[in-house]
């Protein structure tokens, strides 16, 4: 509703905008609840996920949908002030906090501009400053700073490590984290060991702020809310709302225009959310596919088209330019360490056929785990969070096979007190001294390993610019994109050049191993039974051999509203539950078991409709087989080049931990003759 005044509005009825965690106990739930609309978080665990209610509309969706939910921040705007409190005093108390940089404050985008700026000028040589291709919606630049042994010569063959923040407007604690790694990296360069031969192998990337505009927008509001009364000093009448403090997307108040001066501010959907395009699913990887919204009034609205935005742009033109074999994409909040992809394995996709797990789940599984131990967050799948398409990761792993990670820091706030941010970083409790610094650390010193990408190398004549090229069509969910990469390096004076890549061959169009369930049974019992509301119907099911899947299906004529509960029998005789659907009306119901114990199962039937529908009720017992399908093999295209001009031109196959020598004679001999 644009132009609305909806935070007056919200604030007549009473209604406060509130964080509440709903449950859902299936994946059909979460598929129903992300179908809502509503503004998910990033913090869901495998039965339930947290969401803002911005309005009293929201809460009547939720009700309306038959969800279940508990309120946890009762009033957020309260919350906002009394962090905001916290941390007046925390800045009060402390002069120089713990951090890298010192800092006892969240930082604005002026803040962040100066810091960089300072890191070039306390560290020169070290430290340089980007600009990235493209401004903001709002016409803002967007900075980077890369820090490495002499940033400044030509690139020299060395991995590019690439670590991001805000993305999501709300998210302050992950450009917080971004720019102190940046810090930790630049002062103790010369002085820590492991610092400086990790600087001396690899180009690290830091974009702290990738939505400028957003952030601009949540921070100005976010730091005035304040409702302590005037004679203390508070600015309680300034908002009656949070305003933007809770904002997640960028400025794109319309597809295809740039927004006024001082539309996107002044935005007045409920907490900002409904304006812009969520960046996070705008990237082109598998863009349009599910867990990602078509309508702009979303939460997840994914743009009008692929790499829409100009952020995303900017982040997919860094990537494109650089041989980036490792990079972390931070977020706020849920303490996760996610890895692709961002949909199940057995989701079809847009090949028509399953998904599947990436090619280097193994290694990428390992790196997450590793990392998890030294923050205390949890490994594990993207999807297990819930559905998304068109990540940072969708279209970065599989355009260029470089790792990636989502962070999702801290356990349950998008902006917590300033102090949580610290201990955070650094690590706090049984992770003191460990912390997001020490799993930043292990993602970079991956990045750098060779068993984990691909070498180049060989002799070549001194000053050549070597470039490797590769053009290539990155699936969306419903058709594809033209992507290139283009990276170059220079042959420096002793001739020979090693070059870090990522392999040639994209993980996407590589062999991936998929489930296919056999056609025919093990075991079938197929039973009927009515059920009335109230009186839950119950059936028993053997387990009585090995099967790698159960499979339990509630069918019945009617459009009524029967749940599903499967439950195994203890030992003791007492139940378990292990599996339940409870779809909405008019939906038929299914639960499946991965190889399914050994034993007795209780498959309960309940009504919640008026009337009493007889059903079918079918378990199933399958095997599965594994299958491998696809499997391309490409190439990179390798140049030797002088002044431009192209001396010799060769296709390289190279694997992930593989090394191969490229033969460049031929540019060698032309050399001196051109
Ligand atoms: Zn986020």
């Amino acid at each position: 509703m644009p132009g609305a005044s909806a935070p007056t509005a919200a604030a007549a009825e009473g209604f406060r905008p509130q964080l509440v965690t709903v449950s859902t106990p299936t994946r059909a739930d979460k598929d129903r609840l992300v179908a809502l609309g509503l503004d998910l978080t990033e913090h869901a665990g495998h039965d339930y996920v947290e969401v803002v209610l911005h309005r009293a509309a929201d809460e009547l969706a939720l009700a309306g949908a038959g969800f279940d939910w508990r309120v946890r921040i009762p009033d957020l705007l309260q919350r906002e002030s009394d962090v905001n409190a916290e941390n007046r005093a925390y800045a009060a108390a402390t002069a120089v906090s713990p951090l890298p940089s010192g800092r006892d404050a969240y930082r604005g985008l002026g803040d962040y501009h100066a810091d960089m700026d300072r890191l070039v000028e306390e560290h020169p040589g070290l430290v340089r400053r980007l600009t990235l291709p493209r401004r903001s919606l709002e016409g803002k630049s967007v900075y980077a700073v890369e820090i490495a042994h002499d940033v400044d010569a030509p690139e020299d063959g060395r991995p590019v490590f690439l670590m991001m923040g805000l993305h999501h407007a709300r998210e302050w604690p992950s450009g917080e984290h971004a720019i102190e790694f940046a810090f930790d990296l630049a002062r103790h360069y010369g002085s820590d060991e492991r610092i400086t031969s990790l600087l001396k192998k690899a180009r690290v990337i830091v974009v702290p702020v990738v939505n400028v505009d957003g952030f601009e927008k949540s921070f100005n509001d976010g730091r005035l809310v304040d409702l302590r009364g005037i004679d203390e000093g508070g600015t309680g009448s300034i908002l009656a709302t949070p305003g933007n403090a809770y904002k997640r997307k960028n400025c794109r108040m319309a597809d295809g225009l740039a927004p006024l001066a001082n539309e996107c501010a002044l935005a007045s959907s409920p907490g900002g959310f409904g304006a812009g395009v969520d960046l996070n699913r705008n990237y082109g990887g598998f863009w349009g596919g599910p867990g990602a919204a078509a309508e702009p009034v979303q939460a997840t609205y994914r743009g009008a088209a692929p790499f829409s935005e100009p952020e995303t742009r900017n982040i997919r033109e860094l990537i494109s330019g650089r041989q980036v074999t490792g990079l972390i994409t931070n977020h706020t909040f849920s303490n996760l360490v996610l890895r692709p992809n961002g949909v199940a394995p057995d989701t079809t996709g847009p090949d028509g056929l399953p998904l599947g797990d990436p090619p280097d789940e193994a290694a990428m599984k390992e790196l997450g785990d590793r990392m998890a131990a030294q923050n205390g967050y949890t490994s594990q799948h993207s999807w297990q969070l819930y559905d998304t398409t068109g990540t940072t990761e969708d279209w970065s792993y599989n355009a260029t096979g470089g790792y990636g990670y989502t962070f999702e820091i801290g356990p349950d706030e998008f902006h917590p007190p300033f102090p949580e941010v610290v201990d955070e970083y650094l690590g706090a409790g049984e992770y003191a001294g460990k912390g997001n610094r020490e799993a930043f650390l292990l993602a970079l010193e991956n990045a750098v390993d060779p068993a984990a990408h691909s070498v180049i190398t060989g002799r070549a004549p001194a000053g050549a610019t070597l470039r490797l090229k590769k053009t290539f069509a990155t699936p969306t969910w419903s058709g594809a994109i033209a992507d290139t990469l283009d990276t170059t390096m220079t042959v420096g004076a002793g001739g020979g050049y090693t070059w870090h890549v990522n392999p040639s061959t994209r993980p996407v169009v590589k062999a991936r191993q998929i489930r296919v369930v056999g056609s025919e049974p093990l075991k079938r019992q197929t039973y009927t039974g009515t059920t009335l509301p109230a009186q839950p119907t119950e059936r028993e099911f053997t387990v009585d051999r090995a099967a790698d899947l159960l499979e339990v299906k509630l069918d019945w004529p009617t459009p009524d509203d029967l749940d599903l509960y499967v439950l195994r029998r203890n030992a003791d005789g007492s139940l378990t539950e292990v599996g339940r659907s409870t779809g909405s009306v008019g939906e038929k119901e299914r639960v499946l078991l991965d190889s399914p114990a050994q034993g007795d199962y209780v498959l309960r039937v309940e009504n919640w409709a008026s009337a009493a529908p007889s059903w079918e009720l079918t378990a199933s017992l399958y095997d599965a087989t594994t299958e491998e399908i696809g499997g391309l093999v490409e190439n990179w295209t390798l140049t030797c080049e002088k002044n431009g001009k192209v001396l010799q031109q060769l296709p390289v196959v190279v694997d992930r931990g593989q090394r191969v020598k490229a033969d460049l004679k031929t540019c060698a001999q032309k050399w001196s003759q051109s």
